[in-house]
């Protein structure tokens, strides 16, 4: 999608702190930190909520995820996916939040 900010970053035309990277799968650090980790993990393939996604990607997010949170040393973390605006959802690229490096409590919201 060319107007799709993690789109241009798949691309490589936005630049960000990789974490992990894989054919199918892009992990970064999110821009905004809300935890002293905060990965985004999003599929090379654009989709605009994992609703509308093709499994496979999101079966290929999944199997990345070990992958992911050993590459940030997490043993312990939250995993996130807001979709729709009215659970917050701002970039219609599908995208897990992966939180941790603290105590994050019991409370999801
Ligand atoms: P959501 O509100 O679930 O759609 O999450 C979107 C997330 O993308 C937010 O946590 C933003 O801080 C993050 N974000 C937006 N633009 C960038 C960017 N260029 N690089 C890294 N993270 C970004
Ligand atoms: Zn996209």
């Amino acid at each position: 999608m060319d107007n799709c900010v993690f789109c241009k970053i798949v691309r490589g035309e936005i630049p960000c702190k990789k974490v992990y990277e894989d054919e199918l799968v892009l992990a970064f650090d999110d821009i905004s930190p809300q935890a002293p980790v905060h990965v985004l993990l999003v599929p090379k393939h654009h989709a605009a909520d994992i609703l509308k996604t093709d499994v496979a990607d999101t079966g290929a997010c999944i199997a990345a995820l070990p992958k992911v949170v050993a590459a940030k040393g997490l043993t312990s973390f939250r995993l996130i996916v807001n979709t729709g605006a009215d659970a917050g959802q701002t970039v219609p690229h599908l995208h897990f939040h992966i939180l941790g490096g603290k105590d994050m409590g019991e409370r999801i919201i």
